[in-house]
């Protein structure tokens, strides 16, 4: 008898993966933990039953989070990562030798201890001297008189839907916060999920930071374990436009290159229409 996991990714869309064997099923202070084996993409890290990261297409999502402000950021020495409790971020953000720190704020070590013990090759930037781990909301973070400046923020955290600690970080407050957090020339990502099933993540995260930062652009990845594949990210700038400028090849990318760089910002009008006028705009590649 085949053991299937089931993901309720919209009130009309479940997404079922076969599964080999069950590695780990808990409970945090924050949200439900499993860790599955699956058939077809190796072992995966399941959050209240929303698929975040496998193993067989963990890259995708890691390397066009990280290689995308890596490469448009002239000097990204100080990355703070918000969520990212798997690792794999970090791993892929750590992979450049000119970032000097990155600082991990996850609000549940549970997520972090787990993946150390099932998800072994997502967890090396764990062992990097360049990493501070800090177990914290991010938005509680954000607010701390101590903290630095940061030339990148990236936010690789659960979605907003449902009762997660997610929530908090797709507000104008989170926005914010970010802004403030980032130096005079830094700049911010963030996931905005899958529009085909859940729009208003992209719509309202676009709209916010498009009033909170002088660029805003919006770009997208083919996440096969995402509902609809189709998985979006939103940046605020205060500087460097994402867009105009020529990135160099990643060696070790197995999706990143210059030209999916350039590709990922080219908004099919079924999701444009879905952020600013102004963004639509900036982000038209071929004029008519
Ligand atoms: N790649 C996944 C995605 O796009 O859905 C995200 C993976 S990562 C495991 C998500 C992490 O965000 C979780 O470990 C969760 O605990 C963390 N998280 C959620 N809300 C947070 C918050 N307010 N502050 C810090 N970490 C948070």
């Amino acid at each position: 008898m085949s053991l299937w996991f089931t993901e309720n990714a919209s009130d009309g869309h479940r997404l079922n993966w076969k599964v080999k064997r069950m590695l780990f099923t808990g409970k945090s202070a924050f949200q439900s933990i499993e860790v599955l084996d699956t058939e077809s993409f190796g072992p995966a890290l399941v959050l209240d039953g929303i698929m975040q990261t496998a193993c067989g297409d963990e890259f995708i999502y890691h390397e066009m989070l990280a290689w995308v402000p890596l490469r448009a950021h002239p000097h990204p020495d100080h990355v703070l990562i918000i969520g990212g409790g798997d690792g794999g971020l970090a791993r892929e953000v750590l992979a450049s030798k000119t970032v000097k720190t990155v600082t991990l704020v996850e609000i549940d070590p549970m997520v972090v201890e787990i993946s150390k013990k099932y998800l072994p090759h997502h967890v090396e930037a764990f062992f990097d001297p360049r990493l501070t781990l800090v177990y914290a909301d991010g938005l509680e973070y954000l607010s701390r008189p101590e903290i630095p400046s940061y030339d990148l923020i990236l936010v690789d955290s659960t979605d907003p839907e449902g009762a997660g600690p997610g929530s908090v970080l797709y507000t104008p407050e989170f926005h914010r916060r970010v802004f403030d957090a980032l130096a005079e020339d830094g700049l911010y990502i963030q996931q905005t999920g899958a529009p085909s099933y859940n729009p208003d993540v992209l719509r309202d995260t676009a709209l916010s930071a498009s009033r909170t930062f002088p660029l805003c652009r919006v770009f997208w990845c083919v996440v096969p374990t995402y509902p609809g594949g189709f998985f979006t990210f939103t940046s605020g700038s205060k500087q460097y436009d994402l867009m105009h400028f020529h990135p160099k090849a990643v060696e070790h990318a197995r999706w990143y290159t210059p030209a999916v760089h350039r590709a990922a910002f080219a908004l099919p009008p079924l999701f444009g229409r879905l952020v600013p006028e102004s963004v639509r705009q900036a982000q038209v590649q071929d004029p008519a």
